[in-house]
């Protein structure tokens, strides 16, 4: 993204809570990201980003600064697994360089937390517990998982850590277990790694998201906006399909709070302010009836699942990872 194409998204920046500076590639190689996640903090939005790692010592100085509230910093494995996954990358250097930003943060009292973003596969699954004691010892504040989300090769459905609806075999034993260290070397440990039912709004949310690309496209997610020529292909169990971006629009004259009120967007996000919306009713509805009897919950249960079934994800969410909980 050029400073011309920021200048337009930071004159709407008062939309936005949270402003996350990331797309497809390693945000700290780029040169205005102290400039704008600057402009962002002035904004009134909170900023994050998700890292490599490798240039987190380079970075330290701006980013104890104040501007930025949480850095994520992505990790594969241990140290043989990251570096397979990672071109390289040396998994000791990354934490040690973690968990010392963390610790001068708290040191200054900068409201800046460091997070390690755990890419799970079903062959790193069992470094888990090793991983999170070493984050721990480092210094960091919270350890998450995230699974190989955006399948865009058949590689990323045979390293994915679920297959259809469930977790590989195993898997659930090594979170369990990394979860069990977590709670005894004291680092918090949020475990999103369990999906395998379609929730009322997939963790991207549109409806409270948006992405803007380095293009100036603006759609619901970075997984509908990936940088290619063309549509996006999409792989699952049943093999490929090729997915058409879904873009509200072009920041190029049409400015982001005129592309997020669009009609596309609208239609685009109406299924899930629908299932949004019954399940709300649902539990408004259960609420009161909870002293009267099987029969009304079935009815309001009822209803719920006909208002959900109506409203599916949209199309170009098929097979995606995210549409199933992953
Ligand atoms: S389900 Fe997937 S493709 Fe659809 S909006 Fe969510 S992340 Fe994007």
């Amino acid at each position: 993204m050029d400073d011309a194409l920021w200048r337009v998204v930071a004159s709407d920046l008062e939309l936005a809570e949270h402003v996350h500076l990331q797309g497809w590639g390693e945000p700290l190689l780029h040169p205005h990201l102290a400039a704008w996640a600057q402009d962002a903090r002035a904004a009134g939005c909170t900023v994050g980003l998700t890292t490599n790692g490798d240039r987190l010592e380079e970075a330290a100085g701006w980013l104890l600064r104040g501007d930025v509230n949480r850095v994520a910093v992505s990790v594969a494995g241990d140290a043989d697994n990251h570096a397979a996954l990672r071109d390289g990358s040396r998994l000791e250097s990354v934490l040690t360089a973690a968990g010392g930003l963390a610790r001068r943060a708290h040191e200054r009292r900068v409201p800046l937390q460091v997070l390690v973003s755990y890419l799970l596969t079903r062959h790193n699954a069992a470094d888990l517990p090793l991983v999170v004691r070493q984050a721990a010892e480092a210094g960091v504040d919270e350890f998450f998982i995230v699974h190989l989300d955006c399948p865009t090769s058949q590689i990323h459905v045979e390293e994915a850590a679920f297959a259809e609806d469930a977790l590989e075999d195993g898997v659930t034993a090594h979170l369990e277990h990394a979860e069990r260290v977590a709670s005894v070397v004291g680092i918090a440990f949020r475990n999103q790694a369990q999906g395998g039912e379609e929730p009322l709004v997939c963790a991207l949310d549109p409806l409270r998201f948006a992405f803007v690309g380095w293009d100036g496209r603006v759609g619901p997610c970075v997984n509908l906006l990936l940088p290619v020529n063309g549509s996006i292909p999409r792989w699952s169990a049943s093999g490929v399909e090729e997915i058409e971006a879904v873009s509200y629009g072009r920041l190029d004259g049409t400015g982001l709070a005129d592309l997020l009120s669009s009609e596309m967007r609208t239609r685009f996000v109406a299924p899930w302010a629908r299932r949004l919306e019954a399940e709300r009713r649902f539990r408004a509805s259960v609420l009161p009836l909870s002293g009267k009897g099987l029969r009304e919950l079935d009815e309001a249960d009822a209803i719920r699942t006909a208002t959900l079934g109506a409203n599916r994800f949209p199309d170009p969410c098929r097979h995606c990872p995210k549409a199933h909980g992953w």
